[in-house]
């Protein structure tokens, strides 16, 4: 099988955007051209904002063309859990945030004409075992509570393959080709006057209380106000707020094609894309290309500097394990590729905007569910950067100036989550 090291969903830029040559001034820099940079600089440049914007290497290259394509309202945590420890009312202005999250990048690919296979085909969190289905009717309850669209769906009626018992259906989203996406945000951020400089990472970025100035190889920018959306890569800079984020490596892993009579044959004739139940979740995709493309299940926390890297072969196989057990009618089937990226995890495992400085503002938006999330996060601070009120979905993940706690999400925990969800899963096999 081959591991990859860009993402295995579309090449590269044809061209590179120059690199940062000597100093220059504008109001706003944006450092980390993901899509939740890409976002935050198109729309200031809309609004008439002179905008440079820093990436280390080419526009999206992080997780944003790496992930599994899902466009998703969840959030970081299992719902039930976030009704433990959030009031109705958080929790509301939360799910409602990620439901509007999930309609910008909708309306994102509608209005720059971006050719990605977006299917709004709505996702479901897919039982495995009962206990699973049993937490899946209880987090139905809070959702409902919370005022999302989801709702419970049987596996039968889903048209779900065997194995999967039912679940919770997003009543929003769907998959696309993330690869194909960056290509077309790309575009359209160079299209809109955005002064874009690629291979250039921001080294050190200083608030000298009039402005802020970041040092890179070859030159400095000199801006009125910043905003740090590098993700996984935040805490390279000292201003980053400590203990913002922990890196978290995920992988994916693509078939090669299969038959559409061999779907319907397992029952997957809804082609519904899946995400299970467990603590470390598992994804599960049909693509537009034919193929089967899952992933997560074991994931590895990392070290600053994060390495460019491909998947950890034995990570692989449990990847392939994990498939083959839940999908026996396509045992056959070949694993051909497998890529991954680094996924920045908050330590309150909620996604989060706030302030580094007086002008210094960043965006952490992601824990593995923020493909639409730190676009829209993006988009909201690019138009308060530009002088309006902090709007209501912004204020439901604002952090202000408060420090963090330090994480608790380290390799020994990510290893007991992993080996508590095969010990759940060996148990549901001898209780069938
Ligand atoms: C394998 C995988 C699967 C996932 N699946 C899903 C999914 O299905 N659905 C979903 O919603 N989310 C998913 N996610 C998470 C989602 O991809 C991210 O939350 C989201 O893309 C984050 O966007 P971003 O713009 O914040 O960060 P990124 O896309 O990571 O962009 C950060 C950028 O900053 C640049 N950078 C870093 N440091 C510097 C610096 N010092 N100077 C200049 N540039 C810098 C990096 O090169 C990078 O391009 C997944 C992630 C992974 C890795």
């Amino acid at each position: 099988m081959e591991l990859i090291q860009d993402t295995g969903w579309a090449g590269q830029p044809a061209t590179v955007e120059q690199p940062l040559r000597g100093d220059t001034d504008c109001e706003v820099v944006v450092i980390g051209g993901g899509g939740g940079g890409m976002s935050a600089a198109l729309r200031l440049a809309e609004q008439g904002v002179d905008v440079v914007l820093l990436e280390a290497k080419t526009l999206g290259w992080g997780a944003t063309s790496r992930n599994a394509g899902y466009i998703t309202n969840s959030i970081a945590a299992d719902p039930e859990l976030l009704g433990l420890f959030l009031d109705r009312e958080r929790l509301r202005s939360l799910y409602r945030y990620a439901e509007n999250s999930v309609h910008f990048a909708e309306k994102a690919i509608a209005r720059h004409g971006i050719d990605c296979g977006y299917r709004r085909e709505g996702i479901v969190m897919a039982a495995v075992s009962k206990g699973q289905l049993r937490h899946a009717r209880r987090n139905a309850k809070v959702l409902a509570e919370a005022g999302s669209s989801a709702t419970f769906v049987e596996g039968r009626e889903a048209g779900l393959p065997e194995g999967f018992l039912g679940g919770l259906r997003e009543g929003v989203g769907g998959t696309l080709n993330p690869g194909e996406f960056v290509l077309g945000l790309r575009a359209a951020t160079i299209a809109a006057g955005v002064r874009v400089h690629e291979c250039t990472p921001a080294l050190d970025v200083v608030d000298n209380g009039a402005g802020v100035t970041v040092e890179t190889p070859s030159g400095r920018v000199r801006a009125r106000k910043a905003l740090l959306t590098t993700n996984a890569y935040g805490t390279t800079l000292s201003i980053t707020p400590k203990h913002l984020s922990t890196p978290v490596w995920t992988s994916l892993v693509e078939t090669e094609p299969v038959a559409p009579e061999r779907l319907d044959e397992i029952g997957w004739t809804s082609r519904a894309p899946m995400v299970t139940l467990h603590m470390i979740i598992e994804n599960y995709r049909v693509t537009p290309r034919g193929t089967i493309v899952f992933g997560t299940r074991r994931v590895q926390a990392g070290r600053h500097p994060l390495p460019d890297r491909t998947p950890a072969p034995h990570v692989v196989d449990d990847l392939v394990r994990g498939f083959r057990e839940r999908f026996p009618g396509l045992r056959d089937i070949q694993p051909r590729r497998a890529w991954g990226g680094w996924i920045g995890m908050s330590s309150t495992w909620l996604p989060v905007a706030g302030a580094a400085s007086d002008n210094v503002l960043y965006s952490l938006a992601c824990n593995g569910h923020g493909f639409a999330q730190a676009q829209y996060v993006g988009h909201l601070l690019a138009e308060h950067l530009a002088g309006a009120q902090l709007d209501e979905d912004l204020a439901a993940i604002w952090h202000g100036r408060k420090r963090f706690r330090r994480s608790l999400v380290g390799g020994t925990a990510l290893y007991a989550g992993w080996l508590a969800d095969r010990a759940s899963d060996r148990l549901s096999a001898l209780t069938k």
